[in-house]
């Protein structure tokens, strides 16, 4: 997952002007000392605003199975704003929830019942989009697999037979899922869904729209990876590092303002039997967790659709993402991570990447 880098930023002192009276006469002596001293004073103020270490507000809640933080640059004032914003993100976290049984989605997975609620609708229509553009490396229907595999709920992930994945296949397929007169529709009773890949994404840009409702204008919204970074913090844009899968700390990191970032990795959830490690980015054509990929970082000025790309890349590949991140609108640039470890970046993020990552 992204991980908020350099947050305190770098300052750009310059030193005062110096500042010389040359009339001599009485009342300009006056007027130039008033000048002077208001110059003075305004250089003072400014060193004094600059110099200031502002203090970063940051309140943190576990929702959607992550830890979910939003620092705000500024007083103590701003907190409840913070507390709003995260208020929203629960509501979403509830909604989404495939496992709550008050959940549209429940309903929908185990009655049939056609979603009507807007915003799912919405998060269920770009997320059809993006698996129409990624061929299915998206998929919402892969709820069964999921289960399956026991990524979700109590019992605790196992490795299921190759005959139950092919029984388990026959019920994925985006295709049987529609959007018609403002319903999330079945076109086959057995498909069941999970918005899992994106609703994180979804609930980060419901929470800086929020914190730009309150004017906030310098902020970074970050759920589990899933970042929106509003503004600039002391006027350099936000550093997002990107997490090294294999280790700790960083692997390098990217500069963004008022865009959103997210990953996708192997290292979130898994488990490994016989020296093989099972996580949960399933590739909806063999039914197995995906391969080609470690980690996904993808860069959106829109975190729900940063979301999906980031599952879908990860599922797709580096030639597909990296030829997909060229020419598809939504998805604004892809730093991938190979199993030997090799980076690969976009031409978009490239340069970005590489100032940013210097000594990584
Ligand atoms: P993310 O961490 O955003 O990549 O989302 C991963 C989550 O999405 C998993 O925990 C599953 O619930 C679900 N999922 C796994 N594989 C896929 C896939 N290929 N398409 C859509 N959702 C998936
Ligand atoms: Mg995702």
């Amino acid at each position: 997952m992204p991980v908020p880098g350099n947050l305190i930023g770098k300052l750009n002192l310059k030193m005062p002007m110096e500042i010389k009276a040359e009339n001599k006469s009485g009342n300009m002596r006056r007027v130039g000392f008033l000048i002077l001293a208001g110059l003075v004073f305004a250089a003072v103020a400014w060193f004094w605003f600059k110099g200031q270490t502002v203090p970063i507000q940051k309140r943190t809640r576990f929702l959607m199975d992550t830890v979910c933080t939003i620092y705000i640059p500024g007083p103590k004032t701003v907190l409840p704003v913070i507390d709003k914003a995260l208020d929203r993100a629960e509501e979403i976290d509830k909604k989404f929830n495939c496992l709550n049984p008050d959940s549209p989605i429940y309903a929908f997975n185990h009655n049939n019942k056609p979603i009507r609620d807007p915003e799912i609708v919405e998060v269920a229509q770009k997320a059809l989009a993006v698996a129409r553009q990624s061929d299915g490396a998206l998929d919402i229907t892969v709820y069964p697999l999921v289960r399956l595999w026991g990524f979700f709920g109590k019992q605790g992930p196992r490795l299921p037979s190759e005959r139950e994945i092919k029984e388990c296949l026959k019920h994925v397929g985006y295709k049987y899922v529609a959007v018609q007169n403002g319903e999330v529709r079945k076109l086959r009773p057995d498909i069941q869904i999970d918005l899992g890949a994106v609703a994180k994404g979804y609930a980060v840009d419901e929470a800086a729209k929020i914190l730009k409702q309150a004017k906030i204008r310098s902020a970074l919204v970050d759920f589990g990876g899933d970042i929106y970074a509003i503004g600039e913090i002391r006027n350099r844009p936000w550093t997002v590092g990107i997490r090294n899968p294999r280790g700790e700390g960083e692997v390098g990191g990217f500069e963004i303002s008022d865009l959103s970032t997210a990953t996708s990795g192997d290292y979130e959830r898994f488990f490994e039997k016989d020296g093989v490690r099972y996580h949960h980015i399933l590739d909806p054509k063999t039914g197995y967790p995906s391969r080609g990929l470690i980690s996904a970082t993808v860069i959106s000025a829109d975190a729900t659709l940063a979301d999906a790309w980031s599952t879908a890349t990860f599922v797709l590949g580096k030639e597909k993402s990296l030829a997909l991140a060229e020419k598809t609108e939504g998805l604004q640039g892809v730093v991938l991570i190979t199993p030997d470890g090799k980076i690969s970046s976009s031409s978009q993020l490239a340069r970005n990447f590489e100032k940013n990552s210097k000594g990584k």
